[in-house]
């Protein structure tokens, strides 16, 4: 028995979020779809969010551009770019809690998540700042995540898995991977494990420097 808290990255995607959406609801999972604000843009795109939102999905803020990682860019205005203008889009789409999810490219949990700059707007924001603890790199091997996925879940007592809603192939596994690990004993939860959740409606409740770059010398006031 464990239990499994799903996420969807980088989308919303036409030829792909609509299949996640599907595969969920046939079997009552809640998720949370963490997108690309420039994503939604697109109309279509901003569809495909709202009805996420209304089948009882939360809706996070996954970066505007997601090109350079938060804590590799030199640019002061880092935050409002790619954080503030992704909230807006987001709009009445957001949680209360303002879900935000850096990248490091790649899944890695270290200090290109952040800068002190970009904390300094999420404590400000209220914002809640989402890890992961579970990468089974479906978008590496979109055939093969699916052994890797199972092993993180067996290995831990609550994963926050990161899938991504991207035409890569790997959601074509979703509804297998969902029934084999429901099979495994999986008790599936939309909240997240609080070791994921460094800051908290702006409150940095856990340790955070080894997820802070210092491009910045020191936190902006
Ligand atoms: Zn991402």
């Amino acid at each position: 028995m464990f239990d499994l808290t799903l996420s969807f990255d980088n989308g919303p995607e036409p030829d792909v979020t609509p299949h996640v959406l599907d595969t969920l609801a046939r079997r009552g999972i809640k998720a949370t779809f963490f997108v690309i604000g420039e994503k939604l843009l697109d109309p279509e795109r901003r569809r495909l969010a709202t009805r996420a939102h209304d089948e009882g999905h939360w809706i996070g803020n996954h970066t505007f551009t997601h090109s350079v990682p938060l804590g590799q860019q030199h640019d002061p205005d880092t935050a409002e770019h790619e954080i503030a203008r992704t909230q807006d889009l987001i709009g009445d789409l957001a949680h209360a809690k303002r879900w935000f999810r850096p990248f490091g490219g790649g899944g890695n949990l270290d200090d290109r998540l952040l800068k002190p700059s970009v904390v300094q707007h999420l404590s400000a924001g209220g914002y809640s700042c989402v890890l992961w603890n579970s990468i089974p790199r479906d978008w590496y091997d979109p055939d093969g995540w699916i052994e890797r996925a199972l092993e993180q879940c067996r290995a831990q007592a609550w994963s926050l898995m990161v899938l991504h809603d991207l035409p890569t192939g790997a959601m074509r596994h979703l509804a297998t991977f969902l029934d084999r690990a429901g099979e495994a004993g999986a008790n599936f939860r939309q909240e997240f494990p609080r070791d994921c959740v460094p800051i908290r409606a702006g409150e940095i409740v856990l340790p955070i420097t080894s997820f802070v770059s210092t491009i910045e010398e020191s936190i902006a006031s």
